[in-house]
């Protein structure tokens, strides 16, 4: 709901009939960029330039002036130009004084200065009205046009007047400005182009540590184990078999991780019986990158169809058959059908199929354009009623792939179990936790309570 409007208010920008002129305080990339770009929308452009000598490169229909001469003929004056420079301001404080500065500038490091530049431009200028905007787009998508991925623009400012035209502007670019309060906030703004994939970190760290050790795991008992105690050679496991192990075991476990912490928050709620108190930070990030588990999740289980598709055509496979027709042929004797095993085997592919088109489809409803296009509950239901189905039908597909192996001792080698075994611990205790969590006597409290009832109002923060 929040996104659509964001996307509709950025479609219908305020357009007033006659647009003020914006003045950019510096020729380089952006500022030409930016300047291109704000001609386009219908605005008027000056440049403050050290150099008031016009080149190709500045759009045709903006002047070239002095600093003070173009900060004249302007309300709104962007600077686009490096902090360590901004000091050639002072001089000019006079004249900037009651105008909006926006402050468009990136640091190169997280955290480089104590304080914000914005907060650094309103020390230096404090007559001045300094709004933070612009600094998440970069030059090259301004000019391309290829914004689709930073369409957003954070914005913050103390002045509510001055945030608000710079917002104009931005909607009028066909920009989505996202109101992120007062200046406190720009640090956090520089900071973010700085991140490298936030949301990832998490998933990827844990999804590399959970491979490397299910794969020594494998390899331990499915490669060193019969070279010691069978003298064979199944190294070749390398490239299909252990990768075709890790992979299923995987994405259960991510998938497993999406909906736990939803789970450890309802028990949070139902201990503490209010929704008003924070929770711990661990459980606040985890939550915020359940889409990338899951996403991580997804390519694991696609990983487990290709692999498994090329099952038949692998030469240890046709050997093993052959060599079992043969020996059937020379011991005169055919094994009859165990329908069991056929029903065990039918049943297991199955709930795989199920399983990874449901995976497949809530994959796809987190996309953006596609969750754009539903409503709230519309979402919820797909995230949270249609995953804990995939969770329960992949579940399903493992235990029904083990079998009746579970127990037998020829499964265990050095006393440790088969690697899907271990991948069945998470999602085994989330779904008996989520069955104890609907219960009425459970289910009632937790409702209210995230309808807004508190039981003790008096220890909420
Ligand atoms: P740039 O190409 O190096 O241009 C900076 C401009 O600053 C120069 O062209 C110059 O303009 C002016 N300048 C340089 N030294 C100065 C001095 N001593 N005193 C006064 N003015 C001086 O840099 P840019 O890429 O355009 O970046 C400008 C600002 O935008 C930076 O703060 C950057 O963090 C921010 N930003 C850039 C991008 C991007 O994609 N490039 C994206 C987001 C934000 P004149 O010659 O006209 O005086």
């Amino acid at each position: 709901m929040n996104k659509n409007s964001s996307n509709i208010m950025a479609l219908a920008p305020n357009t007033p009939n006659k647009r003020e002129t914006v003045c950019i305080f510096g020729t380089g990339d952006f500022g030409r960029a930016l300047g291109h770009k704000i001609i386009q929308s219908g605005y008027p452009v000056v440049f403050g330039s050290r150099s008031t000598q016009t080149s190709s490169l500045i759009p045709k229909d903006a002047e070239v002036l002095s600093h003070a001469e173009a900060a004249q003929k302007a309300a709104i004056i962007i600077i686009a130009i490096q902090r360590q420079h901004y000091n050639f301001l002072t001089p000019l404080a006079e004249i900037l004084h009651g105008k909006v500065l926006v402050d468009v500038s990136n640091n190169l490091k997280i955290n480089q200065y104590p304080e914000s530049n914005a907060e650094y431009l309103a020390q230096l200028v404090p007559g001045a009205k300094v709004v933070k905007a612009f600094n998440t787009v970069s030059a090259w998508a301004l000019q391309s046009g290829t914004l689709d991925a930073s369409r957003q623009v954070f914005v913050c400012g103390d002045d509510m007047g001055a945030k608000q035209m710079v917002i104009d502007i931005v909607r009028a670019l066909g920009l989505t400005p996202l109101d992120q309060g007062s200046l406190s906030a720009a640090q956090e703004i520089e900071n973010y182009p700085l991140q490298l994939f936030p949301m990832w970190k998490f998933p990827i760290l844990l999804s590399l540590g959970l491979t490397t050790f299910f794969f020594f795991y494998c390899l331990t008992r499915d490669v060193i184990y019969p070279s010691v105690y069978e003298n064979k050679d199944f190294s070749f496991f390398i490239a299909i078999s252990i990768p075709n192990r890790i992979c299923p075991i995987m994405a259960l476990i991510l998938l497993a991780l999406v909906y736990l912490p939803g789970v450890l928050a309802a028990i949070i709620q139902l201990y503490r019986g209010t929704k008003y108190r924070r929770f711990p930070v661990w459980l606040d990030k985890w939550m915020l990158c359940r889409k990338q588990l899951g996403l991580v999740a997804l390519a694991f289980a696609s990983l487990h169809v290709l692999y498994t598709l090329v099952i038949p055509i692998r030469s240890f496979v046709r050997w093993r058959i052959s060599s079992q027709i043969v020996s059937q042929a020379l011991n005169n004797k055919t094994e009859p059908l165990n329908t069991t095993n056929a029903w065990l085997s039918d049943s297991y592919l199955a709930l795989g199929i199920l399983g990874f088109f449901l995976f497949v489809l809530l994959g796809i409803t987190s996309l953006p354009s596609v969750s754009n296009n539903v409503n709230w509950r519309e979402f919820r239901f797909v995230q949270s009623k249609l995953g804990y189905l995939t969770l329960i039908l992949c579940t399903a597909h493992t235990l029904v792939y083990g079998g009746n192996r579970f127990l037998s001792p020829s499964s265990y080698r050095w006393y440790l179990p088969n690697a899907y075994m271990l991948s069945l611990i998470v999602p085994c205790i989330l779904l008996v936790v989520k069955f104890v969590l609907v219960f009425p006597c459970l289910d009632k409290p937790l409702t209210r309570i995230r309808q807004g009832w508190e039981r003790n109002p008096q220890y909420s923060e």
